[in-house]
């Protein structure tokens, strides 16, 4: 099959057509990022405007790209749910357009298991079941995923998302007011000057939720704790108000350090809950890691560790397909129209959602388990 998919949950308007041969026979993508980092965040109805000035040529360019005529496509995918209900609208609005335009059925999909399945159609040898870490702007979670739409939630962040947590730190740092780091989001700017640290552990962090035996994630804590260093160095030496400290790379470097080793704690956790409750194939564990913070390679080595202790095959998509893209939506039609999921020609039975829970959520069970 050929399907097109639509992204507009957020701040990228991205188009796809993808083949269940795994081809990506075309793409398009625009990316507002720049824009928001002018503005200090995402301000919805900005981001909403530019996915409306955006989105049919997006997806004519996607189209031109690949050389598929519409007939030859059999379905459109769309993100509906979870997002900014401004931004998850327009994409919705126009599946529907093209949906009705060429006669062809929608299949709704949930943006977080378009991120977990991307990982199928990079390698061929993710199988279900398989261990997914997903770690993005909006979100932190790991799932067992059972099959197409079959998940089971292990844990999930209590507070904010690693993204956030980089992005605010950033932020607090000043960081874009330093040209080499202005155009770059702020994990790739804590991730560029961590690589430049002398000292990682010059600043002391503590790890979020040691004694919690579940798999939960918090990230709020760890903002405030590098607030009070960066309070304290600004103090210590009589910084102007647009003043950067002066151990910013130890500093970044510590904080990249703390998120990873949270990260792994958790993710063993999972790990070991798993495999109590015979979730996971023995002789063939698989962990994905997905979402923007994934393409952090500090995080991903940590992990790596992790997975060759506990002999887990790691996989991660390329940076490009990490974060927010086209290409996931469409190849998870692409997986979905096999099993023929959620595809309907009734355009008025599908809406978007702001947001939707992932699969059967079994936290409580892990917080249970010793
Ligand atoms: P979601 O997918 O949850 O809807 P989103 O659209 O914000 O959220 P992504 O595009 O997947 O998510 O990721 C963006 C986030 O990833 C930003 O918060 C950014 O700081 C972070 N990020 C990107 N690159 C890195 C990196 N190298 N290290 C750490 N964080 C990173
Ligand atoms: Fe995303």
């Amino acid at each position: 099959c050929v399907i097109l998919g639509i992204e507009t949950s957020c701040d990228d308007t991205g188009c796809a057509i993808v083949d269940s041969q795994c081809n990506i026979l075309g793409e398009s993508l625009n990316s507002q990022q720049l824009i928001h980092l002018q503005n200090g965040g995402i301000i919805p109805p900005i981001a909403e405007n530019l996915h409306r000035k955006n989105i049919e040529n997006v997806v004519n360019n996607a189209l031109a790209s690949s050389k598929v005529h519409f007939a030859d496509i059999d379905a459109v995918a769309t993100t509906v749910t979870p997002g900014l209900p401004l931004s998850l609208k327009i994409g919705v609005k126009y599946g529907k357009y093209l949906c009705k335009k060429y006669n062809k059925p929608f299949i709704p999909i949930h943006h977080m298991e378009a991120h977990a399945l991307t990982a199928r159609m990079c390698k061929k040898d993710v199988n279900f079941p398989f261990l997914v870490l997903l770690i993005s702007g909006g979100h932190c979670l790991i799932a067992v995923c059972k099959d197409v739409n079959k998940f089971l939630l292990l844990g999930e962040s209590i507070d904010d998302s690693p993204g956030e947590a980089f992005d605010k730190v950033a932020r607090r740092l000043k960081m874009k007011n330093i040209p080499e780091f202005s155009t770059i989001s702020g994990g790739q700017a804590i991730e560029l000057a961590a690589s430049r640290a002398d000292n990682p552990i010059q600043f002391k962090f503590s790890i979020p939720l040691l004694q919690y035996k579940d798999c939960n994630f918090s990230f709020s804590g760890l903002k405030t704790q590098a607030k009070i260093h960066i309070q304290r160095q600004e103090k210590q030496h009589n910084l102007p108000p647009d003043g950067i400290i002066p151990d910013l790379y130890n500093l970044c470097a510590g904080f990249q350090l703390v998120i990873t080793r949270h990260l792994c704690h958790r993710v063993q956790r999972a790990m070991e809950f798993a495999e109590m409750k015979g979730l996971l194939p023995r002789d063939n564990k698989t962990l994905v890691i997905s979402g923007g913070v994934a393409c952090n390679n500090f995080i991903a080595k940590g992990l790596q560790i992790i997975c060759k202790e506990l002999e887990y095959k790691m996989v991660r998509p390329p940076p490009k397909l990490c974060t927010d893209n086209g290409v996931m939506i469409a190849w998870n039609g692409v997986e979905r129209w096999r099993t023929k999921a959620g595809v309907t020609k009734d355009l008025d039975s599908v809406d978007w959602q702001k947001s939707c829970p992932l699969g059967e959520n079994l936290i409580n069970e892990v917080k249970k388990a010793e």
